[in-house]
């Protein structure tokens, strides 16, 4: 039996690593598509754990030998998981989380019919915005140590307005996902992540659900898009949304 593809997005900033680096901690059994990428290393990042850094024509070539589950382009860089993650964790018999983007989203729910999908989404746009800062300022800093005052530098104004302006058109896509997950308080938002991986696997499974199994899928179910609609309606006027977007399903 193939296992289950999982995959997160959520807009740059609203806590996605954060969580799945947890989940990847703490639940058996899931693995983790490590994807390449033309953008160059930010901070701490290393090739081969975070992303595989290559560059465009190594790219291209990946794409001409069709060795992409899917591909996209975000923020002028290319970003694309490698099908080989995917072999080998069927061949494990594990899950497989990915974190894409909306447009990697689209194409990997089209592949894999009964991939599942989760948004993070932040608490509100200024929450967002914070955390942005905050994590750019912790980047900037690094990169002075390594390269000195010569660092390229990531808390300019350009980058967090258009960190800012890409994730209001991101977020416009929730409705192709089939869970949202609002990023508050971090502890509760890994338990319900973690919930809802163990929902699925659940639903999968012939077992008789013990009265456990029973609260986990609760938990999960709260965080089904359409149980979400409230919430999110006021996650989306802080970004200037309201009278959310068309559902594309
Ligand atoms: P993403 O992967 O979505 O771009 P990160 O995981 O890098 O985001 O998180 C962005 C910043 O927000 C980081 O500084 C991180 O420590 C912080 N952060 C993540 N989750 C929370 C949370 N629930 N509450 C407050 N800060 C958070
Ligand atoms: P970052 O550069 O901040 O790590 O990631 C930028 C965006 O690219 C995020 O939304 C992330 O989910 C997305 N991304 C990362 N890897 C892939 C990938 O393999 N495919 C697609 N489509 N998007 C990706």
């Amino acid at each position: 039996m193939s296992g289950i593809v999982l995959i997160i997005s959520a807009p740059s900033g609203s806590g996605k690593s954060t969580l799945t680096n947890e989940l990847r901690r703490i639940v058996p059994n899931l693995e983790f598509s490590i994807s390449y990428t033309t953008r160059p290393p930010r901070g701490s990042e290393q090739s081969g754990r975070e992303y595989f850094f290559i560059t465009r024509n190594e790219f291209k070539r990946m794409i001409s030998e069709d060795e992409f589950l899917e591909w996209a382009e975000v923020f002028g860089n290319y970003y694309g998981t490698a099908k080989r993650f995917l072999r080998e964790a069927t061949a494990r018999g594990h899950d497989l989380l990915l974190d894409i983007d909306v447009q990697g989203a689209a194409q990997v729910k089209n592949r894999v019919g009964d991939a599942v999908s989760i948004f993070v989404l932040p608490p509100s746009r200024q929450e967002l915005e914070r955390r942005l800062r905050r994590r750019a300022e912790a980047d900037d800093d690094l990169q002075r140590q390594l390269m000195g005052d010569g660092a390229r530098l990531f808390n300019t104004e350009a980058i967090i307005q258009r960190r800012l302006q890409t994730a209001s058109h991101e977020i416009e896509n929730f409705a192709q996902y089939d869970y949202i997950l609002v990023n508050d308080r971090l502890e509760e938002s890994i338990d319900i992540l973690k919930s809802i991986v163990e929902a699925e696997r659940l639903k999968r499974s012939r077992a008789v659900l013990s009265p456990r199994d029973e609260a986990v899928l609760a938990v999960a179910n709260r965080a089904r898009r359409e149980q979400m609609m409230p919430q999110i309606e006021t996650i989306l006027a802080t970004f200037d949304l309201s009278g959310h977007p068309t559902v594309t399903e």
